[in-house]
């Protein structure tokens, strides 16, 4: 019997990454992608930043234009949702009623936003931001709004506050916490961003929480906050986190801890399904842990592994997590994970706004977070992928050759070839 091929649900950064990369390495089976959003597989990225500002086509956004799929023989079935999976049978069902037979399924469901749990969020100028459509909603708003507050201090949050500050509104960003950005960054990196906002204009409310959403007519018209404050907004836009889109997976009966439960290699507990992105839990690569990442690279590194297992070359999931976020002439990227870290030394120098963070446990490099400092974050990269350390005095060391570090790593052919 001929072979029912790959079927990849979700048709996001990892769902097209599955698909692309067995093309590339020789499958030659069938693949079908189902997405229930109506449009090719797009970047999200932009959504909250170029795209938004009006600095980026829609077009640009497409990972790869309609020819791609029909050249690869990739078949791509969009506006349509995947709804059962009958693992018997090994077949999935679509809301549309179709059904399609699998050898191999990948789970790339992505994730859904978070929702405000409050008095008033379901007014009209509540917004969130995840989708193409999503992001268009904004922009269309963005043209009449002038007070805008934003709910979270997170990378959407304060991206979106980097673009509405920019385009001229009154902005102001309520979080909960005491620190900006801080699942991800160090204080440091905090408080280098929160004083960047208000440079900007836009007022940071920290350790402040919304307590009600205030309308007239069905729309919003201004926030109540924790302290008893009343804020005056005509668009509130919400940036607390995301879910994992797991549903479609419990119903079929698999793990679910904080995302899809997978193995070091990204099997599920049942061998013909995987999952990556943003809705797959696994193991830290040398840690133990389960964790799950939300970025483009762990998307997509995660589907060429999956692509590579499917083509008989299993290996565990071990690839060094980046990240980046823009805000407005700040370009942060971060390499490793640096949650936790307990000691941290600043390279470069943050009045010139070009710096990096180099986070440590114990003597050991966790991760490190560079604004305007590209150099040291490819530095990271390499360093951190060939399991090597630095110690925190070198780091702190203007004078410390990063690059002759890594000559020193480059195996000896590698040398002479380059
Ligand atoms: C505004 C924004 C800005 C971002 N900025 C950055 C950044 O600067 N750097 C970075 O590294 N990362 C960034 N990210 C995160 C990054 O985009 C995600 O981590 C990445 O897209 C995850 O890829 P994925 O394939 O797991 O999920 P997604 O790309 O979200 O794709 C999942 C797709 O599956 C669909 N789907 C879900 N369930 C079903 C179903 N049952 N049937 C059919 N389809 C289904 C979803 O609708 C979605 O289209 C950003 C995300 C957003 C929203």
């Amino acid at each position: 019997m001929p072979s029912a091929g790959t079927v990849i649900i979700g048709a996001g950064q990892g769902g097209y990454q599955v698909a692309a990369s067995l093309r590339e390495f020789g499958y030659s089976e069938r693949i079908v992608i189902v997405g229930d959003e109506p449009v090719l597989p797009y970047q999200r990225p932009p959504l909250s930043k170029a795209y938004l500002l009006g600095e980026m086509t829609a077009e640009r956004l497409l990972l790869r234009p309609q020819s791609y799929y029909e050249k690869h023989q990739i078949e791509l079935i969009t506006g349509d949702r995947a709804v059962a999976i009958d693992r018997a049978a090994a077949r999935v069902t679509l809301v549309s009623g179709a059904a399609l037979d699998y050898d191999r399924l990948v789970l790339a469901t992505g994730a859904r936003n978070r929702k405000l749990p409050v008095e008033g969020a379901g007014l009209t100028g509540v917004l969130y931001l995840r989708t193409l459509a999503e992001s268009d909603a904004i922009k269309e708003r963005f043209a009449e709004a002038q007070e805008i507050v934003v709910v979270g201090a997170g990378f959407i949050g304060l991206e979106i506050a980097a673009v509405a500050s920019k385009l001229g509104k009154r902005v102001t960003v309520v979080e909960p916490l005491a620190r900006v950005m801080s699942r991800a960054v160090s204080p440091i990196v905090s408080d280098f961003y929160a004083q960047a906002h208000a440079q900007w204009g836009v007022q940071l409310l920290l350790n402040t929480r919304i307590e009600r959403i205030r309308g007239e007519g069905g729309r919003v018209v201004g926030v109540s906050l924790s302290e008893g404050r009343e804020l005056p907004a005509d668009l509130v836009l919400v940036g607390i986190g995301i879910e994992p889109e797991t549903t479609f997976a419990q119903n079929a009966g698999l793990a679910i801890a904080n995302g899809i439960v997978v193995d070091a290699q990204l099997k599920t507990a049942d061998a013909k399904i995987s999952a990556i992105g943003d809705c797959a839990a696994f193991p830290e690569p040398g840690g133990g842990r389960m964790i799950r990442l939300e970025s483009v690279q762990n998307a997509a590194d995660q589907g060429r592994c999956v692509a590579k297992r499917i083509l008989g070359e299993a290996a565990d999931y071990g690839a060094v997590p980046w990240f980046w976020s823009d805000q407005r002439d700040l370009k942060l990227q971060m390499v490793g994970l640096t949650a936790g870290c307990d000691r941290m030394v600043v390279r470069g120098n943050p009045d010139a706004r070009a710096f990096s963070v180099f986070c440590f446990r114990g003597d050991r490099l966790a991760g490190i977070e560079s604004i305007n400092h590209a150099g040291d974050h490819m530095f990271g990269r390499r360093l951190l992928a060939a399991g090597e350390t630095l110690t925190p005095d070198e780091a702190g060391d203007p004078g410390f050759d990063l690059k002759a570090r890594l000559t020193r790593l480059m195996p000896a052919r590698a040398r002479t070839a380059g």
